[in-house]
Parts: C-alpha cells; structure tokens; sequence
C-alpha cells in the first residue's frame, strides 16, 4: 500500500520510519529544498546554525526511537551530555548555572534559598514519578477517548491536572530566581506555567535528572540519521514537492497535487501545519472550522538572530537564558495582550563552546531567540530595533564588548515562519500543551471526514517540541497500521 507523508519534520520522517517498517511503500513531499523542516541548518561564512531547536531533552526518547529499529543514536551521531546543561542570568554577572549533577544542582538550590535542596528534593521526585507515568506509557496513546488517560496510576494524580506549575512551584519556594528556574522547562510546552497543569513538571525530571545533550554537528545531525534511516528503510524523499491540493473520490483522497506533479496514494499523512492541510481540503472535508484554530491557545512564534562573532565570547555557556527581566509582564504580551514585547526575556545559545563544527578556530556562532506571539507585524525595522536591544543588554548583563564582534547576522521571525512551513499565524513550536488542549482534546490523529487522511506534529497529540514530534510520528503510524491492514 502506498502512503505519501506530507513534509520531512522529526514527525513525518518518524511516521515515514514506522510505515516503512511495518511494510508500506512510502514517499515523502516536502516543499523546501531542504528536510528537517522547524529543524533545518544554516551555513554561512564556516558558521553552521541549527534553524529551530537547539535543546536535546528526553534522550530516552530518542533511543526509544532508534531502538525500535534495531539501533541506536549512536549508530549515526555523537552525544555529548552538557555541563552546565544551561545558564540563567537574572542581573548584571548575576547568574545560576544549573549543572549536569542533581547534587550540585541541589547544592545550588540551598544556597539560595535555606532549606530549598529537600523542597527540590520532594518536586522532583514527583515529577520523576510523572514522568515514567507520562512519558512511559500516556502520550504513547493516539488521544481518542478521555479513556486512555485514566489508569490505576493517573487517578491518583486528578489534582495535578487541576492545579497548575506556578502554584506547585510556589508552594515549595520563595527565591524568585529558583521559582523561575523551575518554571522554565514547561515554556517548552508553549503556554504559561499559570496555565500549565501540574502534571507536566516531568519536564523538571527530564531537566533537572535526564540532561541537556548536544549532537555533536548540531540537532540537525538528528534529522539527517532519521533521513539515513528512512532511506534504509526504502522511504523515498522528494524535496521542492509543495502540496497544493487533493483530488478525491467520495470522502477518500486518490491523488496528491504539488506544483509540478500528481501522486496516486491509497493513504495520506500530513506532519505540515495541521490548519494549513486542511485549508487544502474542499470545505465540507474540513473538520475545523477558522474560529475553532483562532479561539486556541498557540505556542509563541519567535524572533530569532543567527550571529557570526569574530572572536570567543565570555561568561556565557553553551544555552544561557537571560530571565532578568519580568517573565511575567512578557507572558502578558504573548497570549494576554499579543504586542511586541517592552522588555522580553530571551535564550541565546552558543554551540561552538562545546561544538567545534559550529564556527571557525576562534570565533562564535551565536543563536538569539525572544519569543512573541504568533501573528505579530514583522518588518525589518521591529527585527532591527530588537537585534540592538537585546545586543545592549547582553553586553552589559556579561559586562563585555558584543557589537564590535558581530560579523554577520541573519533573522528568522512570524512572516519567515509563515512562508517557510505554511505556519498557522506564524506560530513556532505549535499548539500550547494547556489542559483543555491535552491528549484527547487536541486536533485528531485521523480526520473524521477524510477516510484515508491522517495527521501527524506538533499541532496534534501529544504535543510540540522534538521527543513528542518523535511519539507523534510512531502513534499516527500505529493508527494507519488499525485502519488500512497490509
Ligand atoms: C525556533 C524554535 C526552537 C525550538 N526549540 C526546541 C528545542 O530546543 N527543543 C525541542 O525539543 N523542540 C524545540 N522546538 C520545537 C520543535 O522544533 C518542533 O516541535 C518540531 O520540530 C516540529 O516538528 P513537526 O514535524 O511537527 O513540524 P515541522 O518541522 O514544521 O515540519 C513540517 C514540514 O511540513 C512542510 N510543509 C508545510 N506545508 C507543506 C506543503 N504544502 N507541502 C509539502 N510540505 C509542506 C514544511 O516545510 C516542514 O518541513 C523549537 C521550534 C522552533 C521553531
């Protein structure tokens, strides 16, 4: 049976994997001239920079996802685990760095605040106990009944689905700074830790206990293993492939239009933009009407900066978060009152610290990132205007010279987003992983309208970020798997 996977994300080229594997004869279309999609790399000058994510979490994930194949990440790339794993500056050389060992990290912890080191202690041994329930077994489950998510372990977790990170977090600590830590991980599930369920502090088990890694090469070494991989597998990859349409015979799709070509297929599977596969469906196939997608809550897009300096930089690490200003006034401007931010929290990342294929002998290669909501105006003057802010208080928050190194700098933000992955609003990392937009609440893994029409990433379940696109691709193939047998 033929299947044609829409895009190459970590989400269809796992879903590529599973469906090769299992037997059915796969293609892949993506519209770039390039794989990876969120993922891909820039080169510039002897600078290489990951495009999108650049934090390697839950490597359990990831030997999850190798090892269903009989390998390992080590059969394609090199794993360096992070020390510190991050750095966060809160003030003028005023920063934590939390280290690769939970002792230390503990350590850390009491100095700040007496008697944070056992408060920390009890949080994370709950969040390991969410974690092996979480990422072990429930975002495995393909989201089709509020069943799956109740087990004999889940009930007695009911409470940490009503309260929320904040005030779990606030319960154990006082120092600002260490709340903020804690509350950091679940920015990567793109909403707010106001509006976060308790139950996702298994993102502070896999901070705090499983690491930060690094690809040696980058995170887009990941995408060209699953692109080695899927080529193993017999997947074949056509890149500059821009789905544009569908044609159909009653509810079922006979044949995919790009630009330039038409593709038979017995099924489909999208890992593009779930609101932007369905806008290429005629109507009465569309499961989601505009205003369902615009009442959302959506991750932040971002404003991004890849920076060639022509020397080594000081005091900062491999990721360093400059949280030293208001997270709260920020969060506000992204899904309260969507404006470009006053003063924005940023993340810089600078992997030639620990990466040599990132830049040249002696020089830095320096990623940027602020994020906004989704949607916002984006012109060169607001990029501008944002390059030298965050120049300016990156220079004095390390107290060293950064603009007279920079060498170069490209920008990627909403409009690059929109262009590039037919992104809904521009978003970056998807729809935020809220309660009422958890599991079974989420858009669906098989369209209710569209027979053979499956969807796959970070729009869908389990959620954004890499490990879930990962899970993601492995559930939707399982699903193809119950509905269209070899
Ligand atoms: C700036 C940034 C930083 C991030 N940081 C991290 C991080 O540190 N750690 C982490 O775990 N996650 C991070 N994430 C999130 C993570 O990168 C994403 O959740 C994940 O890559 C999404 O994968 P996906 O397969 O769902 O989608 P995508 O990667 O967007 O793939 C969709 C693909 O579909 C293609 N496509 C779209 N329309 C069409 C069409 N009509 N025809 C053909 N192809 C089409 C697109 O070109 C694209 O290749 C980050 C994301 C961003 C943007």
């Amino acid at each position: 049976m033929n299947v044609l996977v829409i895009g190459s994300g970590f989400s269809s080229l796992a879903s590529a994997c599973y469906l090769a594997q299992k037997g059915y004869s796969v293609t892949i279309l993506e519209k770039n001239a390039e794989i990876g999609g969120r993922a891909r790399q820039l080169k510039k000058d002897g600078f290489t920079f990951d495009i999108g994510p650049t934090f390697y979490w839950m490597p359990d994930v990831f030997d999850r996802f190798f090892n269903d194949f009989g390998k390992s990440p080590e059969d394609y790339y090199k794993l360096e685990q992070l020390n510190p794993g991050y750095e966060v500056f809160f003030g003028e050389e005023d920063s934590i760095k939390v280290s690769s060992d939970f002792n230390e990290i503990k350590e850390t912890f009491e100095k700040e605040e007496k008697g944070a080191a056992s408060a920390l202690q009890g949080f994370i041994d709950l969040a390991e106990d969410n974690y092996n329930i979480a990422i072990k077994d429930l975002v495995y489950k393909p989201g089709e009944s509020p069943l799956e998510l109740v087990t004999a372990k889940t009930v007695t977790k009911v409470g940490q689905f009503t309260s929320t990170i904040r005030t779990q977090v606030g319960k154990k600590l006082t120092s600002p700074k260490l709340k903020s830590i804690l509350e950091f991980p679940v920015l990567f599930l793109g909403a707010k830790p106001s509006n976060t369920p308790g139950f996702y502090n298994f993102m502070n088990y896999a901070d705090f206990k499983l690491g930060t890694w690094h690809p040696h090469g980058g995170m887009y070494m990941v995408i060209k293993a699953m692109e080695a991989l899927a080529v193993e597998l017999g997947v074949k990859i056509e890149t500059g492939a821009n789905v544009i349409g569908f044609e159909f015979e009653g509810n079922t799709v006979k044949s995919v239009q790009t630009s330039t070509k038409s593709y038979t297929a017995d099924i489909i599977v999208s890992g593009a933009d779930y609101h932007h596969t369905e806008t290429l469906l005629p109507e009465t196939f569309r499961q989601y009407k505009e205003s369902y997608w615009d009442k959302k809550v959506f991750a932040p897009s971002a404003l991004l900066f890849y920076v060639g300096f022509d020397s080594k930089l000081d005091k900062v690490s491999h990721h360093t978060l400059f949280f030293d200003t208001p997270f709260d006034d920020h969060a506000y401007e992204i899904y309260d009152k969507p404006n470009w931010p006053k003063k924005p929290l940023f993340y810089a990342s600078f992997p030639s610290i620990t990466d040599d294929t990132a830049a040249p002998k002696g020089k830095e290669a320096g990623i940027f990132l602020i994020p906004i909501a989704p949607d916002l105006e984006d012109t060169p003057e607001l990029r501008e205007k944002y390059f030298d802010m965050i120049m300016t208080r990156f220079e004095s928050l390390t107290n060293q010279k950064i603009k007279e190194k920079v060498l170069f700098k490209e920008s990627y933000c909403v409009n690059d987003f929109k262009e590039d992955y037919n992104s809904y609003k521009g978003n970056a990392y998807g729809l935020a992983n809220i309660l009422l937009q958890t599991a079974f609440l989420r858009p669906k893994l098989k369209s209710k309208k569209v027979s053979n029409l499956f969807f796959t990433g970070q729009l869908t379940v389990p959620g954004p970020g890499v490990p879930p696109s990962l899970i993601s691709g492995k559930i939707t193939s399982e699903l193809v798997e119950k509905h269209f047998k070899i």
